[in-house]
């Protein structure tokens, strides 16, 4: 008779273990299709919140309602430490700061990006349209996401990164250490905190139980504006990230969005071989006459590439550039937009 009861009870021991860490997790609102996301508070020496939510009224409220249910406030925040520099992240990471005096930590290449965030953005945005347009989308579909995007920079304020910090580096509480590992893939900046000695890691968006992150096409952190050609290969680094965090000794991951990960590993193996059916997939799909990456979206997810373009689009160009570096898939540019063909059917 208890076996229904079995998930719940697996789910508030490990809310008890955290507990006893000093692991909090506050799930906070946003606007996004995701849903809410995961901060963490660590009741240590700092006083420390992993990741902030955006900058919105209705998660300002939520997050001040939780830390009350700690009997803490907004001011009594001694340390952010940033995951990515997506805005359901970072977002109130400024307003946070103003009020409290918190450091705030996050990888040294992210610092120009968050201190400069409406920039960044804008270019972010600009560098979206461009790739969007030498990959095939038409006119009318690009200029359809620029609203959306206005919006989406309102989410976040600019924040000054007081503690810059480095791959491997090792932050120190009072009662733990965290260590800094840098894992881009689903964006350039993401960044796990691994405590060895519990074996638990803050990871972001890196890895998520329910969905599989996007490997989001992005400028390199740091690089001033160069065009679309200029890019992050992020399939490739994601997959790469996903190897190294394979063998992380970790028995918990609490991610920033849905429940901790406790079998790692295992989820890990499902990604790749996910990841390596859609690859048969797109070469399938692939035929002799030279074809764009949004072309090929669509014949993969149909509606879903017009109303998801850039996530789609990212996506198959993820696919296109591992199977470009195995030698299956070749491109060739002409008058400003890329198509793909199949190697082996060129060769005939
Ligand atoms: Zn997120």
């Amino acid at each position: 008779m208890s076996a229904p009861q079995r998930p719940h009870d697996a789910q508030r021991a490990r809310d008890r273990e955290l507990a006893g860490a000093g692991i909090h997790r506050l799930a906070i609102p946003t606007p996004f299709p995701v849903g809410r996301v995961n901060l963490y508070l660590i009741r240590d020496r700092p006083i420390t919140l992993v990741d902030c939510g955006p900058a919105s009224a209705k998660a300002l409220d939520a997050l001040e309602c939780a830390l009350a249910g700690h009997s803490l406030a907004i001011e009594q925040i001694e340390l952010l430490l940033i995951t990515l520099q997506h805005a359901d992240h970072v977002g109130l990471a400024g307003l946070i700061a103003r009020r409290s005096g918190a450091q705030v930590a996050a990888i040294a290449p992210l610092a120009p990006y968050l201190e400069g965030f409406r920039e960044q953005a804008r270019a972010d945005q600009a560098f979206a349209e461009e790739m969007m347009t030498l990959h095939g989308v038409p006119r009318e579909i690009v200029l359809a996401g620029r609203a959306g995007s206005a919006s989406l920079r309102a989410w976040s304020d600019p924040v000054t990164v007081t503690r810059p910090l480095a791959e491997g580096e090792r932050i120190e509480l009072a009662e733990r250490r965290l260590r800094v590992m840098l894992r881009p893939g689903h964006s350039p900046s993401d960044t796990i905190f691994l405590d060895e000695e519990r074996q638990i890691a803050f990871g972001g968006d890196h890895l998520l139980a329910e969905i599989s992150s996007n490997p989001t096409l992005s400028r390199p952190l740091g690089a001033p504006a160069q065009g679309p050609h200029a890019r992050e290969r992020s399939l490739p680094a994601y997959l790469r990230s996903l190897a190294a965090t394979r063998s992380l000794p970790a028995r918990m991951i609490l991610p920033g969005h849905g429940e901790p990960i406790t079998e790692h590993e295992e989820l890990i193996e499902s990604r790749l071989r996910l990841h390596e059916r859609r690859a048969r997939k797109i070469l399938s799909l692939l035929g002799a006459e030279e074809t764009t990456a949004h072309e090929l979206a669509r014949r993969m997810w149909k509606e879903l590439a017009i109303t998801q373009t850039y996530l789609t689009l990212s996506e198959l160009i993820g696919h296109l550039d591992l199977l470009e570096e195995s030698g299956q898939v070749a491109a060739v540019e002409r008058a400003g937009v890329i198509r793909y063909r199949s190697a082996s059917i060129s060769e005939r």
